[in-house]
């Protein structure tokens, strides 16, 4: 019996997939395992517990892990990511960068949370992400020992994933969201006896009828390299404007002559931490 149903799990070469009331334990039908949690796909239905992924409907987002990105997919189909940050312990600007980069790549809306709002070292951080704010991006504080609620609103009718450094409260938020959700990844391993499969890749939660929550422990990494050199600067919001005025046509931003956007980065309209990392992912896909 053929149906259509959504990856809820990944444990490298075999998937749980959602269908309608109905959870299958799945293998995909030949070599291909390329497939991410969040992913919609078409399965047969051997039993009532298995099934055999046919095909892969068309992704609205994917996002890819730092390393090897060809075959290590983090999360498909995914509108949101929350990016986790906070004072303590010394939080990385650039990976904050990246990810916004990552998100821009793919299409994705971007939400700087910053936690541990009861720490007196968060004024001074906030300080330092003004900027992104100035840039548009949306950025939320809270205090995940006192709550999640204020993420409610922002969850709401999407696919979400949490990001961020170790540290910085992703499991407090998680929980903080579905006090359930390690029960219920429990249940799923001991119905589906994948007790040889205990590397989960990714999770998939339901918070309500139309907001889901992926789950994914690794995820402090962000996959750049499937991005080619000339995409770059146009996932820098503020070198839009300048993207087109530079002497050469085929400008790369670096060593060349009347280039607009290191103009605008002498202006004070990209700051030259920006720029650099602009350049230095330049070189890094120029050279792969
Ligand atoms: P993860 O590695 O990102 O999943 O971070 P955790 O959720 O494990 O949190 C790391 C540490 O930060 C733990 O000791 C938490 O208790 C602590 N923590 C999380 N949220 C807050 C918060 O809002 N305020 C403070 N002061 N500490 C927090
Ligand atoms: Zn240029």
């Amino acid at each position: 019996m053929k149906q259509t149903g959504q990856i809820v799990r990944s444990y490298g070469r075999r998937f749980i997939v959602e269908s309608g009331e109905h959870t299958y334990d799945c293998t995909s039908r030949g070599k291909r395992v390329d497939y991410a949690c969040g992913d919609r796909v078409d399965i047969t239905v051997l039993n009532d517990k298995q099934a055999v992924i046919e095909a892969q409907q068309p992704r609205q987002s994917l996002l890819y892990r730092q390393d090897d990105w060809r075959t290590k997919l983090i999360a498909a189909n995914v509108t949101r990511i929350f990016f986790v940050t906070a004072a303590v312990p010394s939080p990385s600007e650039e990976l904050l960068n990246r990810c916004l980069l990552a998100a821009e790549a793919a299409d994705i809306d971007p939400v700087i949370v910053v936690n541990k709002s009861d720490l007196p070292e968060t004024a001074a951080w906030l300080d330092k992400l003004q900027p992104y704010q100035q840039l548009g991006y949306k950025l939320v504080t809270i205090s995940a020992k006192q709550g999640a609620e204020a993420l409610l609103p922002l969850l709401q009718g999407q696919t979400s994933v949490l990001v961020g450094q170790s540290g910085m409260g992703k499991s407090t938020i998680t929980n903080a969201l579905l006090p359930d959700a390690a029960a219920r990844v429990g249940e799923i391993s001991t119905a589906l006896d994948a007790g040889r499969h205990t590397t989960t890749h990714a999770a998939l939660y339901h918070l309500d009828a139309d907001s889901q929550l992926i789950d994914s422990p690794g995820l402090q990494e962000f996959g750049l390299s499937h991005i080619g050199a000339t995409e770059l600067a146009g996932l820098f919001p503020e070198m839009r404007d300048f993207i087109g005025h530079c002497r050469f046509h085929n400008c790369t931003h670096r060593q060349e002559p009347d280039c607009a956007i290191k103009q605008a980065s002498k202006d004070g309209h990209v700051r030259p931490m920006r720029l650099e990392l602009l350049q230095k992912l330049t070189n890094r896909a120029l050279n792969a």
